[in-house]
């Protein structure tokens, strides 16, 4: 478990640092949140496309409201795992109130100047920037260089960048 905790703070997207934290601090997360970050662990031992096979499994099995119907029909991998980052996870880029995530995010040692542009990107409702960003600052690299589209792929390009 101490080594989960090393790696919550390398290597987790928020969405996932934040619910291993609640889940060391309450030793409990509703059921929602355990059942993202059981297929995040899961997902942390597989393969991405093993992930998202997972991801796409429980999406199908009709946790789903009208909202993830629509962009489902489309019928496309990617926007399966957009359907993970943004419908199913919660994401604090998306889902907390400013004034927390700023809070939040000066408890992780992010600098000013980034926390305001993490702001700025959510303000524009880009919240997948908005965790990219969140991993530059917290890789000290200027440019992710990939296209964030799940908690796992996160996981998987910060393991390859510490060299993991
Ligand atoms: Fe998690 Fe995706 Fe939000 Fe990043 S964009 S915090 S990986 S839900």
């Amino acid at each position: 478990l101490e080594q989960i905790d090393a790696l919550s703070v390398k290597s987790f997207p928020l969405c996932m640092r934040q619910l291993h934290k609640a889940l060391r601090d309450n030793h409990h997360l509703r059921h929602g949140g355990r059942m993202q970050y059981g297929l995040f662990l899961k997902g942390i031992g597989l393969t991405l496309e093993q992930a998202l096979e997972f991801w796409k499994k429980e999406f199908i099995r009709g946790k789903v409201d009208a909202d993830k119907v629509k962009i489902s029909k489309y019928g496309d991998g990617n926007l399966v795992c957009e359907l993970a980052c943004f419908l199913l996870s919660g994401c604090p880029f998306r889902h907390s109130d400013p004034e927390l995530l700023k809070q939040k995010l000066q408890s992780y040692k992010i600098p000013p100047s980034g926390i305001t542009q993490i702001l700025e990107l959510v303000k524009g409702m880009h919240y997948q920037l908005a965790c990219q960003k969140y991993f530059e600052l917290t890789h000290d690299v200027d440019d992710v260089g990939f296209s964030l589209n799940h908690p796992n792929q996160y996981f998987a390009e910060s393991q390859r960048q510490l060299g993991g």
